[in-house]
């Protein structure tokens, strides 16, 4: 089991797998004044980046769940290297369905909502792990100005427009769901370009390492027509956040 390929090598480099960067991270770990032992859910946790940096840096334990083979070896390295492998939990599975034997403080999914089949089913999947009184969080993009047509959006690798909302409108829908959003960190373009201008150089160097590659082909394409794709599109439409909920 494990994710497209084209994601293992594009991604192979980061640590943080969606448009923050490290400060917004340790950003929306200070703002949620977490206590130290607080237990956190992490579906799609990546190579762990959030876990293990909160462990250190602010005491948590923590679960994650990843369908990435590599990003969960990462993620357990990772662990290791920050000295919390005491502390977190990384494990190689499709999170879909999963809800925690122990009830947690935190519940995220940052960057995966299809994991629970957008937004609204991933709330409802972490709320069942969730403690009285704990956290959900939803990390998500959300349109920075509406495409004036559905080719934009596609320049943006959505499907469609109707895919994002735009952030008032996001906002309210959590409202509509029945939370208080009771915090929330965006993401800036310097995030977008750390997110997106890192796949470059490691394609680029994957491309010089693997040109036999059954994949070379369409990272060469994708090397080739990203780097504009981006700067025109992505860049320009999509913002990205992460959305702190309590039930009302
Ligand atoms: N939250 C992490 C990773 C976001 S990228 C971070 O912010 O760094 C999306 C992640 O979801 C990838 O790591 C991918 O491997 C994982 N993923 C995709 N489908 C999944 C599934 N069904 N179950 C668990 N993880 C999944």
């Amino acid at each position: 089991m494990d994710i497209p390929r084209i994601f293992n090598i594009s991604e192979s480099a980061h640590r943080i797998h969606n448009p923050f960067t490290p400060e917004k991270l340790a950003t929306l770990g200070a703002v949620l004044r977490l206590r130290p032992g607080t237990r956190v859910l992490d579906l799609g946790s990546g190579s762990g980046e959030m876990l293990c940096t909160w462990a250190r840096d602010y005491g948590i334990t923590g679960v994650g769940i990843d369908m990435s083979q590599l990003f969960t070896e990462q993620a357990k390295h990772r662990a290791q290297e920050l000295a919390v492998a005491d502390r977190v939990q990384f494990i190689h599975n499709d999170a879909a369905g999963y809800i925690a034997k122990e009830k947690v403080g935190v519940a995220a999914c940052l960057g995966a909502t299809w994991i629970g089949g957008g937004v609204a089913g991933t709330i409802e999947l972490l709320v069942k792990s969730l403690l009285p009184g704990g956290i959900i969080l939803i990390g998500e993009p959300y349109w920075l100005q509406l495409p004036s047509t559905e080719d934009i959006a596609k320049g943006c690798l959505a499907h469609s427009i109707s895919d994002f909302l735009m952030l008032p409108d996001l906002v309210a829908s959590f409202g509509d769901l029945g939370y208080d959003v009771v915090e929330m960190v965006l993401a800036d373009q310097e995030g977008w370009d750390r997110y997106e201008a890192a796949k470059w150089l490691t394609m680029h160097r994957w491309l010089e390492a693997n040109p036999n590659d059954d994949l070379a082909k369409e990272v060469r394409e994708k090397l080739t027509l990203d780097p504009k794709r981006y700067a025109a599109y992505t860049r320009q439409y999509l913002g990205w956040g992460v959305f702190a909920l309590m039930p009302r």
